[in-house]
């Protein structure tokens, strides 16, 4: 578990609506998470996996329409956009109101993480 792996991760969180908390976890140090109303590490699970299987990357909406038709895959890369569109544009107001540093690294390496997402989108 690498810091950067565990900033990917945590970012990839926030992407997905996460909130990032104050408290820190007491295993691995790393910030607890708010995620679909539980309170979570999210980093912990992960050095687990990691040792038996290898955790695939946190799924961006895109990378799955592959194998859809083209149409519908267009129509899913449109709505998937303007969803990061609208993250991006949350998590740029948030890091204006952010006071803690540390946060406001992750949440910028969430922005540049969506940022990298669309920009792949757009290539296709
Ligand atoms: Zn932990």
């Amino acid at each position: 578990m690498t810091a950067d792996r565990a900033d990917e991760v945590m970012a990839g969180y926030l992407l997905k609506g996460g909130k990032m908390l104050a408290k820190s976890c007491k295993v691995c140090g790393y910030p607890l998470f708010e995620y679909k109303g539980e309170t979570q590490c999210v980093i912990c699970p992960l050095a687990a996996s990691e040792e038996s299987h290898p955790e695939p990357e946190p799924p961006v909406p895109a990378t799955r329409s592959e194998q859809l038709p083209a149409p519908v895959a267009r129509e899913l890369q449109g709505k998937a956009a303007a969803e990061i569109e609208r993250t991006i544009v949350h998590l740029c107001e948030r890091i204006r109101g952010e006071q803690r540093p540390d946060e406001c690294l992750t949440l910028m390496k969430a922005v540049e993480r969506g940022a990298r997402a669309l920009a792949r989108m757009g290539q296709r």
